[in-house]
């Protein structure tokens, strides 16, 4: 917390802070996978994670005094210090810290916390069935959605509530103008005529880690070619495959959506593989991408 290493239940902040009252944070959410053979915990992407929260951090005037690199260390300093040894969680937040009453992002002070815990999976990874909210996702104008900002999780909270008090597992948002944006914490993406299609970067997504890493795989590994352009409405209800990705959801197929079976109304043959290479992808079993994408914690 703000250059320091602290026991957990010292790390409080002020009831007056900025970012509690206004929500002027940013933040990440990164996995780091136990690798039982090798007695490793390896941290997923965590560049490409570090340099999207200084990407956030710009937009909302955040600066702060860690380089990429600098982060990265933190990180693995963190579990090694905590000795974690199973799948772990880790949250960085930098947000306004001032206790100060007034709304802007201008001359304010920067703070930064980084917290790791436990974690197994976020959602059932079994068969989502999702709803279309009525909730619309944020706009680029409105909020930044390409930017992970603390403030914009309200959004994402209406919709996932109205989605489970509706009796479905997850909201598929759309954007202002009706087209298909993302789940609340998770891309969306649509098997069709065995091409990968999501949404563009221009549809008010996050643009996901995950999701590129996806695109990869499939590319590489499976020769199946993503195309990111608008997706309509209706195309959720006649898409061969659908699932949804993200750090916590990991690779979640979608097996309904709106009551109407996707596909045959179970998970796919390809979500399924790319289920099964993500899997062993980010717990270290591929050497090509351990090289390039798992930060071993322990030397
Ligand atoms: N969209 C939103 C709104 C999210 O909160 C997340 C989770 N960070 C994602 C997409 C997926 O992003 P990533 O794969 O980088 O975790």
């Amino acid at each position: 917390m703000n250059g320091e290493f602290i026991p957990a239940e010292r790390g409080v902040i002020s009831v007056r802070s900025h970012g509690f009252s206004y929500g002027t944070g940013c933040f990440e959410g990164i996995r780091g996978y136990w690798n039982e053979q090798e007695q490793q915990v390896y941290l997923f992407r965590l560049r490409e994670h570090y340099e999207r929260l200084l990407r956030s951090c710009k937009i909302l005037r955040i600066e702060l005094p860690y380089s990429v690199e600098d982060l990265i260390e933190i990180s693995l300093e963190l579990v090694r210090r905590n000795e974690q040894k199973g799948d772990v969680y880790l949250r960085p937040v930098a947000y306004k810290g001032d206790e100060v009453i007034g709304v802007r992002l201008n001359n304010l002070t920067d703070h930064f916390i980084l917290t790791s815990e436990p974690m197994g999976n976020y959602v059932d990874l079994g068969g989502m069935r999702c709803g279309v909210s009525s909730w619309r996702r944020i706009d680029d104008n409105a909020i930044p959605a390409r930017a992970k900002i603390t403030g914009s999780y309200v959004n994402a909270a209406f919709a996932k509530t109205e989605a489970l008090q509706n009796g479905f597992d997850e909201a598929i948002m759309l954007t202002h103008d009706g087209h298909v944006s993302e789940g609340s914490a998770e891309n969306i993406f649509l098997i069709i005529n065995g091409e990968l299609v999501t949404p563009s970067p221009s549809e008010n997504i996050l643009l996901g880690i995950t999701r590129d890493t996806v695109i990869q795989l499939a590319e590489r590994e499976l020769g199946i070619k993503t195309r990111e352009r608008s997706i309509d409405r209706t195309e959720l209800y006649i898409a061969d495959e659908i699932f949804l990705c993200g750090t916590g959801a990991q690779i979640a197929p979608v097996v309904s959506v709106d009551h109407n079976p996707v596909g045959k109304g179970e998970t796919g043959p390809i979500s399924k593989q790319l289920q099964d290479l993500y899997f062993d992808v980010v717990r270290g079993k591929h050497d090509f991408y351990r090289d390039q994408w798992c930060a071993a914690a322990y030397s």
